[in-house]
């Protein structure tokens, strides 16, 4: 279903629009429309808070159908809407980049972008809507989490097929932002990285590196990108390496509620990913039964050279992507296993994969009480990653301790 990253790679990407006067100038982008702002309106059924999906840094989300109605002979298509938040002081920065990116790359595991709004003062964004949600909101619901081992083999597949693509491109790019909850999930559990608000250009020719403030999120970041600022390709691999691990684990990059010593995931589990016995003790204990020891192992092992202090000893990830390639089986239930097995041990039968892979400012006075609850809300967002540290340093992100189950959930609507 998915097409290789051969016949994707490498990408070229023309000449981006500098500023938002540059975009209007030139706003031929082929495959990504230009909606007004009513017609997102209509699509939103006003912005109705009942259709929010959820809420990043850079604001509200928004469910919506893009049809006949909204703009007449346009195929009924789902969409996601993101309404700029319009306190945040790098928010048509973030804006900008994301369309100048999305609007170039196309990947089945990047979200497309639809089209986007820039009326007046109005930024918008319209994406594909992603109907299973983000993986944070699956990966650390309290109850009934229905991420199996093969789904969360094939969705780090997934993910590292996004960020080899981008790495790949003839003019490379950094994602920067790798984490579980900039991974969207549609129906069928396939996965595409959103939100290229901090996406960058990648080291070209002899540069081996780009400087940059550093920016992302805390927990995620690589170890020597917080401390020079040098951006490499290799920082998108700690980061997923990261997301690996908390996959593997069900703990977040950073909880605060655990004893201190556990607080930061990687520097906890790193040193027990390599032994044996340790490991199968620190595995999501949701996913028993559901691998073998050995392949358990291995991934723990690319995690480990993923997240490895010297950014040369990680892989690059279209190793990644080959390696993950060899883990991925098909869903084999609890039962299936012990039968295979005959015993109540973990060492299960894992059938080879046969596939081959398988705001702007609220100006309309008429809105009702509740969309300016909503708009206080929006505003009390503060923008982008900067919402929980003032741009110092550095711009990490904190992120704030949000029980998944607290958040709206994705298919509301
Ligand atoms: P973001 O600002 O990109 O972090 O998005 C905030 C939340 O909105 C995400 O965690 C998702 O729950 C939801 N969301 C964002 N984009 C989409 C999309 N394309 N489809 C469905 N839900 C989305």
């Amino acid at each position: 279903m998915q097409d290789s990253l051969e016949r994707q790679s490498p990408t070229v990407l023309p000449l981006t629009a500098k500023d938002v006067k540059d975009l209007r100038k030139n706003p031929g982008y082929s495959n990504v429309d230009i909606f007004t702002y009513e017609e997102t309106r209509l699509a939103t059924k006003q912005f109705r808070p009942d259709y929010i999906l959820g809420e990043g840094g850079f604001g509200v989300v928004y469910k919506g159908v893009i049809d006949e109605n909204v703009r007449p002979g346009y195929k009924s298509t789902a969409v996601a809407v993101k309404e700029l938040n319009p306190d945040g002081f790098q928010g048509d920065r973030e804006w900008l980049a994301e369309v100048n990116y999305l609007g170039q790359l196309s990947h089945p595991n990047l979200v497309k972008l639809i089209g986007y709004c820039c009326e007046d003062e109005h930024r918008l964004l319209v994406y594909e809507y992603m109907a299973s949600g983000s993986l944070e909101k699956h990966l650390f619901r309290r109850v009934g989490c229905n991420l199996t081992w093969s789904k969360r083999m094939k969705i780090a597949l997934d993910a590292a097929k996004g960020l080899a693509f981008l790495h790949g491109a003839e003019r490379p790019v950094i994602y920067r932002d790798f984490k579980t909850s900039n991974i969207l999930l549609d129906a069928d559990f396939n996965a595409k990285l959103s939100d290229f608000g901090l996406a960058k250009d990648g080291p070209m020719g002899d540069q081996t590196h780009v400087s940059t403030r550093v920016m992302g999120t805390y927990g995620y970041a690589a170890p020597e990108y917080v401390m020079t600022g040098h951006l490499t390709a290799r920082s998108d691999v700690y980061g997923f390496g990261v997301v690996l691990l908390e996959m593997l684990l069900g703990r977040r990059a950073m909880d605060k509620s655990r004893p201190s010593r556990e607080h930061n995931l990687v520097e906890w589990a790193r040193p027990l990913l390599n032994h044996n016995k340790k490991l199968m003790r620190i595995l999501d204990p949701r996913m028993e039964g559901q691998y073998s020891a050995r392949t358990a192992m291995k991934v723990a092992n690319l995690a480990y050279q993923c997240l490895s202090q010297n950014p040369k000893g990680r892989p690059l990830m279209s190793q990644v992507v080959e390696l993950l390639e060899t883990f991925q089986t098909t869903e084999v239930t609890h039962e299936e296993a012990m039968l295979n097995t005959g015993a109540g041990g973990i060492t299960l039968y894992e059938a080879p994969n046969k596939s081959s892979h398988s705001p702007m400012k609220n100006r309309n006075p008429a809105r009702s009480e509740s969309h300016r609850q909503v708009e206080t809300r929006r505003r009390s967002a503060a923008n982008g990653r900067s919402k929980s540290e003032p741009p110092k340093d550095f711009d990490l992100y904190d992120p704030p301790r949000i029980e998944a189950e607290d958040k709206p959930e994705s298919n509301r609507g």
